[in-house]
């Protein structure tokens, strides 16, 4: 990794102190979706968008039961995805692209979930976020997911002033080794989730209180 200026080296030090503040709390985190493999986890993530990880699992279960793999989803009629997805919402667009993924995943690439982020992007509904979920948490290839608490985390403490996943991302990439991306990613959700919160973040028991220049503001 090149770290080219002073003004790059001091991110890149910030950043390690949130990393490091955060891991002290969090550890070695989970990705919270249910699934037994990167088909399942892609259902998953497509199900989670604007929906909680908690309804996604129960939803997932019902589904995974009925159809465990991309062959037998791309069997399952769209009308009966659409009714077990149901409480995700946006039900209808989710079931679509579930379906034409898992028609692609068996045509194209033989059953299995490609490996690569260009291969992951070309499918119905996955987008950067999303490949670097099932890159970073399946195959081992490191990612870095930028969802919304990552994106207000990362501008809150000032390591980025823009709300473009793609530039926080390649910030990321650049400053941070490639080893800690998919847990990073993973503690600035759970900390977003419970303690920087999007309406009244906590800063008063905050641990990343004197790094942040939003502390106290709110
Ligand atoms: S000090 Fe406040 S605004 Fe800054 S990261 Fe912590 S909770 Fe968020």
């Amino acid at each position: 990794m090149a770290v080219k200026s002073a003004k790059e080296r001091r991110l890149a030090e910030h950043l390690r102190l949130i990393h490091d503040r955060l891991y002290g709390v969090y550890g070695d985190c989970t990705c919270p979706l249910e699934h037994a493999d990167a088909f399942q986890l892609l259902v998953a993530v497509t199900l989670s968008a604007q929906c909680r990880d908690e309804r996604v699992n129960q939803v997932t279960r019902i589904l995974f039961s009925a159809a465990p793999d991309a062959r037998s989803m791309a069997e399952m009629p769209v009308e009966r995805i659409e009714e077990i997805v149901q409480p995700c919402g946006l039900h209808k667009a989710k079931s679509r692209n579930i379906k034409a993924a898992a028609e692609m995943i068996r045509s194209r690439f033989g059953g299995a979930v490609p490996r690569t982020m260009e291969e992951l992007t070309s499918l119905p509904g996955i987008g950067r976020k999303s490949a670097n979920v099932i890159l970073g948490n399946v195959f081992g290839v490191p990612g870095f997911p930028v969802d919304t608490h990552v994106r207000r985390l990362m501008n809150r403490l000032g390591a980025v002033a823009t709300q473009d996943p793609e530039k926080i991302e390649a910030v990321v990439n650049a400053l941070v080794p490639p080893e800690l991306w998919t847990n990073f990613s993973h503690l600035l959700i759970t900390h977003g989730r419970r303690v920087c919160h999007a309406g009244r973040p906590e800063c008063a028991k905050c641990v990343l209180n004197d790094l942040c220049p939003e502390k106290g503001i709110r």
